[in-house]
């Protein structure tokens, strides 16, 4: 699924199909948080419950900044220590050196795969950085954020379109003298988010404390996530939510796919230079400019 390679790319695509009236059995998890707020050490914690149980857990992970580094800090196996040599769980870091349009193709259809292998629980962890939240919360159910209390000013620094996004927030670290500001911070998030429109008519999402390190709290939210997962079953919204999802989808590849072949017309290519060139220096409008290359690509 992940080769770039042409002829894997259509035996990848072969085999998806054939694989398609095995998929959609899962819970579809995703979790964010800033670096540092838990994120492996709650999917350690909370993926190992869960094989506990008895189900099988596959964690994916969506991380831009691995294509910079070439190699993906996410996944590595000191991360998730307990989950990373679970017999019922499947690891698997951000494929590296690909654009965040491969990853998301990439991990949307290693979700269909591993769902297909059997795992009903897939968690796709994202850091929180630029575009990969909303990225991430287009390829699940159930989108967790996971929060921590900050100093001082709690909602200084959260961007509220995260908040959006939110099925549920959980404020991470909630032990030892931590409890108390992590409940604080609780009520403050439970405030803004009154503010928000909820992600569902049906589902307001709820604000918890949890520490991942002490494995408190962890239960309520898989319970959230089945209660979550039994309304939006009995009203078909998650039927419906992952309907849009892949025809957002579909749209988002075919735009990606007519931008980048127009930015490879000779005639495009011929005139951008110059013309990014006059519209730094405030020779030409944005607007003059845009319908000038649309004209150069029209032309052939
Ligand atoms: P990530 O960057 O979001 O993946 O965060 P990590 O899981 O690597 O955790 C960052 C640090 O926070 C580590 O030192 C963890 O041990 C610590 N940590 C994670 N969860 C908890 C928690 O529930 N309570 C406390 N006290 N520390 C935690």
């Amino acid at each position: 699924m992940e080769s770039r390679r042409r002829d894997h790319e259509e035996l990848a695509q072969e085999v998806l199909g054939l694989l398609l009236p095995h998929t959609g059995g899962a819970f579809r998890v995703g979790i964010t948080g800033v670096p540092g707020v838990g994120k492996s050490t709650f999917i350690d914690q909370f993926g190992t419950d869960l094989t506990q149980e008895g189900r099988k857990v596959a964690v994916l992970a969506v991380d831009p900044t691995s294509q910079r580094t070439g190699g993906s800090i996410l996944g590595d196996k000191t991360r998730m220590a307990q989950l990373a040599f679970d017999d019922n769980a499947f690891v698997r870091p951000s494929p590296a050196g690909a654009t965040l349009g491969g990853v998301t193709r990439t991990t949307r259809e290693t979700i269909l795969v591993c769902e297909a292998a059997g795992f009903d629980v897939v968690l796709v962890e994202t850091v929180g950085v630029g575009q990969s939240e909303t990225i991430v919360a287009e390829m699940v159910d159930f989108f967790l954020v996971l929060m921590i209390a900050g100093a001082g000013d709690e909602l200084q620094g959260i961007k509220k379109g995260v908040l959006e996004l939110a099925d549920m927030i959980a404020v991470n670290k909630a032990d030892g003298d931590n409890v108390a500001r992590a409940k604080a911070a609780a009520a403050d998030y439970r405030r803004a988010l009154h503010l928000t429109q909820p992600t569902s008519p049906t589902w307001n999402p709820p604000v918890v404390t949890c520490s991942a390190v002490e494995d408190v709290g962890l239960d309520e939210i898989w319970q959230q996530i089945r209660i979550h997962r039994a309304k939006l079953d009995a009203t078909g919204e998650l039927h419906a939510k992952r309907q849009d999802q892949q025809i957002r989808w579909m749209w988002s590849m075919v735009d990606d796919r007519v931008v980048e072949r127009f930015r490879s017309t000779p005639d495009v290519m011929a005139i951008v230079d110059e013309l990014e060139a006059d519209l730094r220096a405030g020779r030409v409008t944005a607007t003059v400019a845009a319908e000038r290359l649309l004209a150069a690509g029209r032309a052939r």
